[in-house]
């Protein structure tokens, strides 16, 4: 069986899906691995790091595949390069992408979308979302420390001493923890809210303070871990009591997010008002629309004296260790999907389900159909 690894072409896109020691896993396995010339480079990864382990160079990533591992979704045109009946495994963004999950299916691709993975204890290891969040909240705090014209830590100096900056952490699931941790370790002092109170205790844990609104959230945890969404008129009462931290904060990173949903807006222009000149804000929820309402995704923009910062596919910048995370999980979701060397699906075990989203030419996964549907004529 033929694994293959194309060149990603989006731009600003940096990542491989699959990194030598993870190719090297996949030979011993007994797959043969190619790589398309030049592939990895752009992570740190030559060509020559792959061949060493006994991969194959190729001009084109996708031809002879059996097996694609990719980052982020094809185009229309790679997938017309796709052999037909081959499988597909990666970033699809199938919620929104209909051309692409369309042509998928067209072209009889088994195709699975990592970001569908199920946050079971069983997938711990095939988990990308927390693997990017993990990368995305460690960069977001050099990015607010280098916007911001201060130091982070304490400083005691003959030329005087530094007071430490203040960092304000809003939703402290995968990468707002990473945020607390990164911030710490530059000696600011931190704080941070979710709605989640089970998170009062991690955050504490890596030397943050947990800051109690005095609100309660109703159901805030799924059974899944994720955060449930909670009322507008909640949402207006935590900005309320909010805007004080957001206020005193030199720095606001803000991570909060509930899955399916767009993000909710926690930091108003009258909050961004109320900041210091020269604060920054960095919205890790850009791409879900920003829980800062004059957040523009994908963009700095200085409103009120601060600097708001929506930055897009963070993990990318930081494309050696993030390949390597991402690699690892996708190729273990591959040996799951492997028996005797070849690709066997078990339907019934919810690993292999629950990313499937094209298979034997149609769209089997039933919100994505429910998703990509035309509206009905009233
Ligand atoms: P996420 O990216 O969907 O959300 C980020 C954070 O925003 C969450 O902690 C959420 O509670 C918080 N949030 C939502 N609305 C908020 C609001 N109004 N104010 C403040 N914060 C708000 O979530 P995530 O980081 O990917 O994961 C969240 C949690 O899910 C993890 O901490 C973990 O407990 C669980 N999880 C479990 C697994 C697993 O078992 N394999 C994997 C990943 C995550």
């Amino acid at each position: 069986m033929i694994v293959s690894v194309p060149k990603e072409i989006i731009p600003g896109e940096r990542r491989v899906a699959l990194v030598p020691d993870m190719a090297a896993k996949l030979k011993k396995a007994g797959l043969d691995v190619i790589v398309e010339s030049g592939a990895g480079a752009p992570a740190g990864f030559p060509d020559a790091s792959y061949t060493a382990i006994g991969a194959r160079l190729t001009p084109d990533g996708f031809g002879p595949a059996d097996v694609v591992l990719k980052v982020q979704p094809p185009t229309v045109e790679e997938i017309g390069r796709l052999r037909e009946g081959a499988t597909l495994i990666g970033f699809l963004q199938p919620y929104g992408n209909a051309a692409g999950i369309q042509a998928l299916a067209g072209r009889g691709v088994t195709a699975f979308a990592m970001e569908l993975m199920p946050r079971i204890t069983r997938a711990q290891s095939m988990d990308v979302l927390s693997a990017m969040s993990t990368v995305a909240g460690y960069k977001a705090v050099l990015l607010a420390a280098n916007h911001l014209p201060k130091f982070f830590p304490l400083l005691m100096t003959a030329a005087g001493t530094i007071t430490a900056a203040r960092v304000f952490i809003i939703g402290a699931g995968v990468a707002g923890l990473q945020a607390i941790g990164t911030a710490r370790r530059l000696g600011a002092v931190v704080e941070a809210y979710d709605t989640r109170p089970a998170v009062k205790e991690q955050v504490e844990s890596l030397g943050g303070k947990f800051t109690e609104l005095g609100l309660e959230a109703r159901d805030a945890e799924a059974k899944t871990g994720y955060a449930r969404a909670q009322s507008e008129e909640f949402y207006q009462q935590q900005r309320e009591v909010m805007a004080k931290c957001v206020a005193a904060a030199d720095a606001v990173i803000t991570t909060a997010l509930v899955p399916g949903q767009r993000a909710p807006t926690l930091i108003t222009e009258e909050m961004v008002q109320g900041m210091r000149p020269g604060s920054v804000i960095l919205d890790l929820a850009a791409e879900q629309g920003g829980n800062c309402a004059l957040t523009e995704p994908g963009r700095e923009v200085v409103k009120h004296g601060v600097l708001i910062s929506g930055p897009l596919n963070l993990a990318s910048t930081i494309p050696f260790h993030a390949s390597q995370m991402y690699a690892r999980t996708v190729t273990n979701y591959l040996m799951h999907l492997l028996k005797d060397g070849e690709i066997r699906l078990d339907l019934e075990d919810e690993l292999t389900r629950g990313p499937l989203v094209t298979h034997q030419g149609q769209i089997v996964h039933e919100a994505v159909k429910a998703a990509l549907a035309p509206p009905r004529q009233a």
